[in-house]
């Protein structure tokens, strides 16, 4: 299965964002890494300007959040079919900062993923325990009850990617263990086949994010049963994102 590198901009790329993307750009064109499909997802109003940055290019765009509904009176909300309109061709879903800031429900991020699907767009759905919950040791009960709520019936390999985030590793530098990353994901795998079916499960790509950086990325992309990396940080800067990529040539 091929893995998926994907950039989360989250509220950032006004300065220089769309300028390193560029220079990955020019990067990738240098010496390309086939191995591996490469996202970002800036915010809406860059999309446009990233879709110009990036015509011709494989690097694929993605969007951080759409509204269920197709249209209506819904101020300062943004449909899945807008955002494929603007270029985006995955969206993500259920990220933990909409989950704790706008306190969306698994089953708010549920209907987006089924928005998603409906506009023809990939929708990259996110779980993860906060510290709280893993040190309580709560982790796998918190991920399934997210799974079960906020993946689709719908939800097929070929128009869904889960990332597992947990919250205590966003943005903190602090990583779980490779050991660990590796017994959530094919816990992830089980939960997904008993909701979705072996096969659909098997062939579903399940991202790790949280601090992923250059010097950790090779340690925690091969694992087994992950299939690539949801990046924030890291991802503003082209040589910090070309680093994490590379890992797969
Ligand atoms: P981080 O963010 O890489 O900056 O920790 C990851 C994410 O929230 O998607």
């Amino acid at each position: 299965m091929r893995p998926l590198v994907a950039g989360n901009w989250k509220m950032n790329g006004l300065d220089s964002a769309l300028a390193e993307l560029g220079a990955l750009r020019q990067r990738l064109a240098q010496a390309p890494v086939p191995e591996a499909e490469i996202m970002v997802c800036p915010p809406a109003t860059l999309l446009a300007r990233a879709r110009e940055v990036l015509a011709g290019s494989d690097i694929e765009l993605g969007a951080q959040d759409c509204h269920p509904l197709v249209s209506g009176a819904h101020t300062g909300d943004i449909s899945a079919e807008m955002l494929a309109d603007a270029g985006a061709t995955a969206v993500i879903v259920g990220h933990s900062e909409r989950r704790i800031d706008h306190g969306e429900p698994d089953s708010l991020v549920n209907a987006k993923a089924l928005a998603a699907y409906r506009a023809g767009l990939t929708a990259i759905i996110c779980i993860g325990e906060t510290e709280a919950q893993h040190r309580d040791g709560e982790t796998l009960d918190v991920l399934k009850r997210q799974l079960r709520g906020s993946v689709p019936e719908e939800a097929r390999a070929a128009n869904t990617v889960i990332a597992y985030e947990p919250v205590w590793a966003i943005g903190s530098g602090l990583t779980p263990t490779p050991a660990d990353v590796a017994e959530v994901h094919g816990f992830i795998r089980g939960v997904l086949s008993q909701l979705l079916g072996q096969n659909e499960s098997g062939a579903m790509r399940l991202l790790y994010g949280g601090s992923v950086k250059p010097a950790n990325a090779a340690e925690l992309l091969f694992v087994p049963d992950v299939n690539g990396a949801l990046v924030g940080g890291a991802s503003l800067k082209a040589d910090d994102f070309y680093a994490i990529i590379e890992v797969y040539r």
